[in-house]
């Protein structure tokens, strides 16, 4: 099985993910209605993962 997110080889710790930052940017993509949009962008993936995080209210960010 392969990673959803990347298509790497999927990690039992996070299946069917590869890593846990794929898991994140999988609940991004949920969290955003955005799920069926296919992106292959890094950048991109790293801001769904942001937002994934602010999301669940873990806004500690120092200003
Ligand atoms: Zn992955």
């Amino acid at each position: 099985m392969s990673c959803p997110i990347c298509d790497k080889e999927s990690d039992a710790k996070y299946r069917p993910f590869c890593s846990r930052r794929c898991a994140d940017v999988d609940l991004g993509r949920w969290l955003n209605g955005s799920y069926a949009v296919p992106s292959s962008d890094p950048d991109d993936a790293d801001a769904l993962a942001d937002a994934a995080r602010d999301g669940l209210g873990q806004q500690k960010r120092p200003h």
